[in-house]
């Protein structure tokens, strides 16, 4: 175990989705910026072993790591504020957990004895925690627990971290908890009881948090600091509001102000010093500043659902940033998009973006979507799913391949362009079984993707299960489309592009996972330009 290591804890009381993975994403940039190393990890209390197979309209966006993770969407906050790479050791759920305990078990490891959630299962997070730290060779580990506290599931890791801190010291761990102090319009009031519950709660079960942060829409005066900071413990200057921010990433200075890096910086013992933020500063200077808009449409089956595409959002609002423009985004659900209502609907877009997907819902929108922005030069990202449908819709409309489909979403398509990816063919287990991570790709001289990567290889990240049928490659060529990249190791075509075309671009992969808010993904970075270019 690293025995300099420290430990952050962030948990969250009274509802959920109050900004607890911004909360730690934002210490973990502060610590950083104070030139510490840093690692983060997130427990999940649910029984999914990963979150690959939970539907985005439940939970958000699936994130995923180079190692092939798919993870909760708080690592993509966690990878885009401390701009560094996580792994599937930072994001472990309970069924991850009892399933190790389990096989364990099975094989014999704990012969004799009767396995309990105290002290396996606790034991077993405990583990989680130490390989973090062992690995990462860390300074400090940032560990969030996802749900709220007074969930039932959450109690084996309330109390694994209980336990952290009796095995590792005081001075070694640090917890903060996350709650909302929400204003009551009727009595013009912001109200703590519910924090006050929440905290309760917290300490029967053994932890006394050292930092609270306050989710609240209306600034906290010292009157109500004071109270929580009576009734917690918790010393009044480290009771810190976190207010709704327009945009997230000032989330950091604001807590900076508040000295939330200093608290946690002094209870390690580490010397003090400022974190320096000048490039974050710039950039969120930057985005304030930002005078024009870019207008871009996404159009997805999954739009009315807050996160599902998050991390695409926030690579199209970097490469906005990157070019001084705000990213204005149109989401255009495919349930409402047909033959007639297209033309209005994407009237004055400077750009569209298809994003991944699965089944066959929406896809025959998709290629309408495709063959607007073909037709009408329109810039068009198309990701993944997205890709698959770029693709149908050439065969279709431009090699004369009536009904052509990815196999997907018509399994009776006389023609599947994309079908299932060879080694797929066996499988029948859906969980953490698709084409996963980062797989490296060698980009085609002379075309636009190697101009824009300025690379001749590149890694991105994948997730999927069907690919180009190659049967179709020769003819899809002939009629004008470039393969501009195959995967190495696998042959897998990676990007099509239509020379001619101002920006129609198709890619397998999901670069918006690696879009950093200081470093624009430069597939984004060229989609946004391109669309700049665009007459609204
Ligand atoms: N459903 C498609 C596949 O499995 C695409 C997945 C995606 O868009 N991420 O290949």
């Amino acid at each position: 175990m690293a025995g300099r290591t420290k430990y952050v804890f962030v948990t969250g009381g009274v509802v959920s989705s109050i900004g607890k993975g911004i909360t730690a994403s934002s210490l973990g940039r502060l610590l950083k910026g104070r030139g510490h190393k840093v690692f983060m990890q997130k427990f999940d209390p649910y029984i999914n072993v990963d979150a690959g197979t939970m539907s985005p309209r439940q939970h958000g966006e699936v994130f995923v790591t180079e190692d092939g993770g798919e993870t909760d969407l708080d690592l993509g906050h966690y990878e885009r504020f401390i701009d560094q790479n996580l792994t599937k050791l930072s994001n472990i759920t309970a069924g991850k957990i009892y399933r190790e305990v389990i096989e364990k078990e099975r094989r014999g490891d704990y012969l004799g004895a009767t396995i309990q959630v105290i002290p396996h299962i606790t034991d077993a997070i405990k583990g989680e925690i130490a390989t973090a730290a062992e690995e990462s060779k860390a300074d400090i580990v940032i560990v969030e627990i996802g749900g709220t506290v007074g969930d039932i599931e959450s109690l084996p890791f309330l109390e694994a971290i209980r336990q952290w801190r009796h095995d590792m010291g005081r001075k070694n761990t640090l917890y903060i908890h996350n709650t909302l102090v929400p204003y009551l319009k009727a009595a013009k009031e912001l109200k703590s009881k519910p924090t006050q519950h929440s905290i309760k709660e917290l300490k029967s079960l053994g932890i006394q948090p050292d930092i609270l942060v306050l989710r609240t829409e209306r600034p906290l005066d010292e009157e109500v600091k004071d109270k929580i900071s009576l009734f917690s413990d918790v010393e009044s200057g480290a009771v810190i509001e976190a207010r709704d921010e327009s945009i997230i990433y000032e989330a950091v200075t604001s807590l900076k102000r508040q000295g939330l890096d200093q608290l946690v910086c002094r209870h390690f013992g580490f010397p003090e010093q400022e974190a320096d933020l000048s490039d974050w500063i710039r950039f969120v200077e930057s985005i304030k500043n930002a005078k024009s808009e870019v207008s871009i449409a996404v159009v997805g089956k999954y739009v009315g659902t807050k996160d599902a595409y998050i991390s695409l959002t926030e690579a199209l609002r970097h490469a906005g940033f990157h070019h001084g423009v705000k990213t204005r985004l149109m989401f255009i659900s495919t349930d409402d998009l047909d033959e007639k209502n297209i033309e209005r609907k994407l009237q004055g877009v400077q750009g569209i973006v298809i994003p991944g997907g699965f089944g066959s819902r929406g896809s025959y929108e998709k290629i309408l979507a495709c063959r607007h922005a073909r037709e009408k030069n329109i810039p068009l990202l198309a990701i993944c799913y997205g890709m698959h449908m770029l693709v149908a819709e050439y065969a279709r409309n431009v090699l004369g391949l009536e009904g052509a489909a990815s196999f997907e979403a018509n399994p009776k398509t006389p023609h599947p362009v994309i079908h299932l990816s060879p080694e797929q063919k066996d499988e029948t287990f859906m969980g953490g079984t698709l084409r996963l991570g980062r797989h490296e790709m060698a980009l085609a001289d002379g075309s636009l993707a190697r101009e824009i990567y300025g690379a001749r290889s590149i890694g991105e990240r994948h997730r999927h299960r069907y690919r180009l049928n190659d049967n179709y490659a020769d003819a899809l060529v002939e009629a004008g489309l470039v393969i501009s990249a195959r995967s190495t190791k696998d042959d897998v075509a990676e990007i099509v592009e239509l020379p001619g075309h101002p920006f129609y671009i198709g890619v397998q992969y999901h670069p918006e996972y690696a879009s950093r808010p200081n470093r624009a993904h430069p597939l984004f970075a060229a989609f946004i330009a391109k669309a700049i270019e665009q007459k609204t």
